[in-house]
Order: structure tokens, then C-alpha cells, then sequence
């Protein structure tokens, strides 16, 4: 017989595996050891665990009574770990021991990994938890990045400052990936001008093992090591570079660790290398010609577009093409010319440079984008990789993206669905009729649930905007004005994102008259929390940020306009859990999908948003509100121009008159309607686990059940 396991033990295996990090239960227990420290160390266990021994967390344990939480939570982890009932098991069986691999650049999973910069990496977390909830066979693959992605500080001006942190490996749930033999796994790649080295982490997400690719080895040169240095950091050649080791060691990879896939998934056209690294195995190992294999790998291949910005589809020269896909052309049989052509939508023209989605779809059978609209978008703007077929029958179709409730939701929110929704419902959440019990839920209890959210969130924002004032040394009485900034009886809209030029941050500022008229109002005043980042070589988005950071300075905007620096998962968290109004005014239809404003309904927040994206499948009159008609118009000025007064108009004539109509008890009745009606009609479309029931239904099913036999192995 083995010993008991100490809770120190316990603690420090679920630790282990990232399945904690969407459990309410375990991270209150890290939460009561020590808030402090916890808050201080980025939500880290591991980081907390170090510094808890086990005599001293023993102590702790006992004096705020842990013990039996902290077992119940070890058996939890491991009945979940050790279910086989699931969803996948029943719509998922094709995949048998060959699982789907799923590629992506970036990975959010949690706040203290940072190894994702937006919504892409976001959403590429929830698939993987979604798909650890539901069972489904499924491996991750990407890249270890040591910096990541960058904290933002703004300097008193408004600038926004970026600082990179070096992560320690240890610090992380993250192992050494091994082969079957157990020994550790290099992969190699040959380039015309040197080999690059990389060693491949696992870290686990539930029952998802994530592979991340890392260069920083004794075997590169220095150079190479700081290759997997920081996400979307380098020029043209560090991108070209990690994109092939994304796609092209991530198969190697793959194929070290004993894994056959049944079935590719490319998470945007980043990775869109792995098929080319797959196809030479097939040729390499069953014979097959180029045509033939290429073919068949197409047929395993399902590729997600994300964005109609052509600045967000990647394109390289000639030049760096040959340098680090030489070898493999060579291989591939091919001649430059034929190997450019798969990059290029006509193949015979030169001066077309390398893209990667167009490779993407060249080389897988299925492609989809992520919503609605942007199945039309995209099916329009890669028309001509179809010629002969009709716009409506381009081969691109939609699975509109989720987010992965048990991340996002509110645990005291999550309290009302227990209560509200039948039994397990977290394993149907996929259902319309389990949502539409939230409808019955008292409008008080629903209210006052909300409001302390709200202020949860605005006690966060007082703390965070002191810490700011505190490194611009301001004045006693600024910092002390920041202790009762925001007030939580006051409308409070919420707008946070990339500053991205589409994403229009300042729309609402176009008319600052008007705007100050309307945050003034003193019978029904208006306040607006923002944050965001731009990217680092994005001084047009930098510009946009410090216009609103100034204004929030500004007299007659202070305290009524906040800007929150470094916008990451941990206060994204705070923002859709707590506001009454989700601001999303983008450039239709240059918004693929958006996720945020999702998050925001599960928690019982009021979308006020453009016609594009998920939104514009998901309003329906009465579940949020619509800024402007869903007409576009051919002068971006006009656009912007119709859009702002729209949404000034919304706001005077909708939002804020409804905010503020309150019955005797002070509730405002027909908000709290629209907060219902949200959750009920929402919720169960835009979550990531009806999301990824989509993607087995539609593309890796029918990806496994065509793949060819000489590579098919029943289960
Ligand atoms: C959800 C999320 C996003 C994506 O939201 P959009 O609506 O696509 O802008 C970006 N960043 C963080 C930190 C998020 O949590």
C-alpha cells in the first residue's frame, strides 16, 4: 500500500494540470491560502505552492479549514480525468487512438502563461478546454514562447510602453516531452541556411496534452535560441522561421511523441506548413506521388480563416520561401515555381508573393470561417482561388465562434445556473432548452448578483488605477480620487480590445461635445471603463490609446472615462463579469467574429454593438442593442461618420432611458428582461462546447472517415 497523499501532494499534482484553472472550487482554495500572495503572483499555484511548504501550508490548511476541500477538489480532478462517458465517446469514436491535432500560434489559457496576445489565442484555449470537457480525442500544438507576449504600461503621457518578463519553465505546468522510449524529444530542421533545433514541452489542459515547440536550446546558435522568444515580435524572416517550426516541427514533433493524427486542424494560416511536412511523409513512406498524397492530406485537413484585414494574412518573398522551405521542396519533388504556386491564388504569376491562407486552403479539404457574415466575406474574397464555381459556392463555410463557460462565467453567476438549470447542465450546454430555465430566475436575485459584480470590478479598477498613479507620482488628492472613482449606481459601459484601427476605440469620440453632455447628465450619468492594447510596432493604435488615456485626464472627463492598462485574461475577466453595456463599434464587416461580448451575456452584461461578427447572427431585437443598420457604406468616412451618430443615438434613445427606468423597488424592470432574454437565447449558441461539437460534426468526422486505408487504423 502507498501512503496517504499529503495535501501539499494533492495540491501540487492538480497544480500540474491546467483543469484547475476553470474550476471556481480549487481556485478559491489557492485564493484562501494566501489572497496576497496569490493576486501577486499572477493566479500562478505552482509559484504559491513553492512558497507554502508543506508544514506551513498544513498550518494554513488547518486554520482556515481546507482539508476536506482540498480532497474533495483531488477526487474531482481525478473522476473527470477518468470519465469515458462523455460527449466524445459518443460522437467522437471515429477518432479512436488517432486524434485531431490542432494548430495554433497562440494559446490563452490563463493569465500567468503568456503566451497568447488576443481573441485567436483566446479562443484557441477554449477549444482545448471545451474539447477536455466533452472527451474528445484532440492534441494541441504550438509554440513555447519565453517572453511572450508584452505587459503594457502607459507613461503619463498616454504612451503605451511595452516590457517583456523572461517566464521560467519551471514556474509553469509544463514537462519535457518524451518519445515512447521516454527519452526526451528534439525535432530538426534543415533550412538553406542552417539547421534549427527545438525541444517540445507538454503541458496539460484536462485531458488535452499541448505540445509547445522551443528553441532555446544548447544545440542553436544564439540566434536560433531567441527565435521562440515572443509572440508576434520579429520581422519577416524571425515569423517566416517560426511559422515553420509551428508547422513543419510541430509534425515532426507529432510523429517523435508516437502520435499519428487522423485529422489537422489549422487554427488561422500560420501553421499552414504542416501539410507540406505531411505529405513528404506519405510520399517518404507509402510511395506516393505528389498530386496523390497531396490529395490525401488535404482530405485530413480542416483550416479556421479569422480575419478579412489583409495585413492579418501572412505573405512572404521568393527569397525567405526558398531559404527555409528548400529542403523540403526538394524533397516534395518540386521545382521554386511549383512550390510558390501553392502560395499564390494564380500560380503562374510571379509577381504574387507566398501567402499562407492561401496555402492553407490549397492544402486542406475543409475551411471554414467564424461566423456567418464572415462566410460571406470570406467566400467573396477568395472567390478567385475557385474561378469556376459561383461566389455561393466557394468551398468556405462558417462555424461561428464561442467561449468556454466554465472560463468565463462568474462564479457567482455560476451559482444562479446551479440553482436555475437542471442538474449536470454544464455537460449540456450545447442545449437550447437547458438555457431557457434561466428565464424563471427572480429579477432581484438576478439584479443584485449583477450589482456586486459590478462592484467586484470597480473596486479593481480603484486598486488599478492607484497602482497607475502611484508610478506617475501624482499628487496625494489624485490618488485619493481614484479611491472612490466610478460610482456603481451609474450606467457603466465597458469597451476593451485591440487597438486595432477597425476596432474604432475613439468612434464615440468623434462628437466630444456630445459626449460630455451625455457622461454629464446628472439625473442619468454615463461612465466608461477602457483597456486594450496596440500592437508594438502599431503607433496608429498607439495614437488612439493615448487620445483616450488623455481625455480620461481631461476635467470634464475625469472619473467619468477610466483607461485600465495591460488588458490580459485576468482583467478581462473582471470587465465581462462586471459591466452593465459591452461597447463593440468595429468597421463592419471586418470583425470575423469577437468573442468578448459573449463572455459578457453568460455573466448577464448587455451587448451594444455593430452588426458584425457573431452579433450580427445573434441580436434579435430584444437581447442587447444594435449601433447602426448593417449597411455598409463604400466611403469608409461616411461609414464612421453614420455609425458614430448611430451610436450616440442608440445610447440617448435606448440604452440609457432603459437603464434608468426603475419600478418602486428601484429595479429596472425591462433591463433585467433583456438581461434574461440574453442569457436564454445566447447562451447556449455562443458557448465553445457547441463550438467544438460543430468542428466534430462537420470537419473532423468527416475528415477521419475519409482518410485513406493504407493509413487508417480501426480502433
Ligand atoms: C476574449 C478576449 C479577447 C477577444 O475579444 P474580442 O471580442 O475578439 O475583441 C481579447 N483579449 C482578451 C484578453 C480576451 O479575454
Amino acid at each position: 500500500m502507498g501512503h496517504a497523499k499529503s495535501i501539499h501532494e494533492k495540491l501540487t499534482e492538480i497544480s500540474g494540470n491546467l483543469w484547475w484553472s476553470w474550476q471556481p472550487d480549487v481556485t478559491a482554495i489557492f485564493r484562501e491560502i494566501d489572497p496576497q500572495l496569490w493576486s501577486s503572483l499572477s493566479h500562478n499555484p505552482i509559484l504559491l505552492l513553492r512558497e507554502y511548504t508543506p508544514d506551513k501550508l498544513e498550518l494554513r490548511a488547518r486554520e482556515v479549514v481546507l482539508h476536506s476541500r482540498i480532497n474533495a477538489a483531488y477526487r474531482e480532478w481525478q473522476e473527470y480525468l477518468a470519465s469515458t462517458d462523455t460527449w466524445g465517446d459518443t460522437h467522437a469514436g471515429v477518432l479512436g487512438f488517432r486524434p485531431a491535432a490542432y494548430f495554433s500560434a497562440e494559446f490563452g489559457l490563463h493569465e500567468s502563461f503568456r503566451i497568447y496576445s488576443g481573441g485567436l489565442g483566446i479562443l484557441a484555449g477554449d477549444h482545448l478546454k471545451s474539447a477536455s470537457d466533452l472527451g474528445i480525442p484532440l492534441v494541441g500544438v504550438g509554440l513555447f514562447y519565453h517572453e511572450g507576449y508584452f505587459t503594457q504600461q502607459v507613461d503619463a503621457s498616454g504612451w503605451q510602453r511595452e516590457e517583456y518578463f523572461m517566464a521560467d519553465p519551471n514556474d509553469l505546468p509544463m514537462n519535457e516531452a518524451t518519445t515512447p522510449d521516454g527519452e526526451p524529444v528534439i525535432i530538426s530542421l534543415q533550412t538553406r541556411s542552417g539547421v534549427i533545433h527545438a525541444k517540445v514541452w507538454e503541458m496539460d489542459v484536462g485531458r488535452i496534452p499541448l505540445y509547445l515547440l522551443d528553441t532555446n536550446i544548447d544545440q542553436n546558435s544564439p540566434d536560433d535560441r531567441k527565435l521562440t522568444a515572443r509572440l508576434y515580435g520579429g520581422d519577416h524572416r524571425t515569423r517566416i522561421r517560426q511559422e515553420l517550426l509551428l508547422g513543419v516541427g510541430g509534425v515532426k514533433a507529432l510523429a517523435a511523441l508516437g502520435i499519428k493524427p487522423r485529422v489537422i486542424h489549422m487554427n488561422e494560416g500560420h501553421s499552414a506548413f504542416a501539410p507540406l511536412e505531411l505529405i513528404r511523409m506519405r510520399m517518404d513512406d507509402d510511395g506516393l506521388s505528389f498530386d496523390d498524397a497531396l490529395r490525401e492530406t488535404a482530405a485530413m485537413g480542416a483550416f479556421t480563416t479569422h480575419t478579412p484585414v489583409p495585413a492579418g494574412h501572412d505573405r512572404f518573398d521568393s527569397g525567405l520561401i526558398e531559404e527555409h522551405l528548400g529542403p523540403l521542396r526538394d524533397a516534395l519533388r518540386l521545382d521554386h515555381q511549383g512550390l510558390m504556386g501553392l502560395g499564390r491564388i494564380d500560380p503562374h504569376n510571379h509577381g504574387e508573393t507566398f501567402c499562407m491562407t492561401v496555402l492553407a486552403f490549397k492544402t486542406s479539404r475543409r475551411a471554414n470561417a467564424v461566423s456567418n457574415l464572415h462566410g460571406v466575406v470570406s467566400r467573396r474574397m477568395w472567390r478567385n482561388l475557385w474561378p469556376w464555381r459561383s461566389e455561393d459556392e466557394i468551398p468556405i463555410g462558417h462555424i461561428t465562434n464561442g467561449v468556454h463557460v466554465g472560463t468565463w462565467l462568474a462564479q457567482q453567476m455560476r451559482v444562479l445556473y446551479d440553482r436555475m438549470l437542471p442538474a449536470k447542465w454544464n455537460l449540456k450546454s450545447g442545449e437550447p432548452e437547458v438555457w431557457a430555465e434561466f428565464d424563471k430566475v427572480k429579477s432581484t436575485e438576478l439584479w443584485e448578483t449583477h450589482q456586486s459584480l459590478k462592484n467586484r470590478l470597480i473596486l479593481h479598477a480603484r486598486y488599478r488605477l492607484t497602482r497607475q498613479a502611484k508610478r506617475y507620482e501624482m499628487k496625494e488628492e489624485v490618488y485619493d480620487a481614484f479611491q472612490n472613482i466610478l460610482d456603481p449606481q451609474h450606467l457603466l459601459i465597458g469597451f476593451a480590445r485591440r487597438f486595432a484601427p477597425y476596432k474604432r476605440a475613439d468612434l464615440l469620440m468623434r462628437d466630444l461635445a456630445m459626449l460630455e453632455k451625455i457622461i454629464s447628465d446628472a439625473k442619468r450619468p454615463v461612465q466608461f471603463v477602457f483597456a486594450g492594447k496596440a500592437h508594438p510596432a502599431d503607433d496608429f493604435g498607439k495614437q488612439i490609446m493615448q487620445k483616450i488615456f488623455r481625455l480620461s485626464q481631461e476635467e470634464s472627463f475625469k472619473g467619468k472615462i477610466v483607461f485600465l492598462e495591460d488588458y490580459d485574461i485576468n482583467l478581462a475577466r473582471y470587465l465581462v463579469q462586471g459591466v452593465d453595456v459591452w461597447l463593440n463599434n468595429p468597421r463592419r464587416p471586418l470583425e470575423a467574429s469577437g468573442t468578448s461580448g459573449q463572455k459578457v451575456v453568460l455573466n448577464g452584461g448587455l451587448n451594444l454593438s455593430v452588426l458584425d461578427g457573431w452579433w450580427a447572427e445573434a441580436y434579435d431585437g430584444m437581447n442587447g442593442f444594435a449601433i447602426g443598420d448593417g449597411l455598409i457604406h463604400a466611403n469608409q468616412d461616411i461609414q464612421d461618420e453614420r455609425d458614430a451618430q448611430s451610436l450616440i443615438h442608440v445610447l440617448t434613445n435606448e440604452v440609457i432611458p432603459l437603464y434608468y427606468d426603475r419600478d418602486q423597488d428601484d429595479l429596472p424592470r425591462e433591463w433585467i428582461r433583456r438581461m434574461k432574454r440574453a442569457v436564454t437565447t445566447l447562451g447556449w449558441r455562443f458557448n465553445a462546447d457547441r463550438m467544438v461539437m460543430d468542428y466534430v460534426r462537420e470537419a473532423y468526422v468527416p475528415a477521419a472517415g475519409s482518410t485513406s486505408c493504407s493509413m487508417t487504423v480501426m480502433p
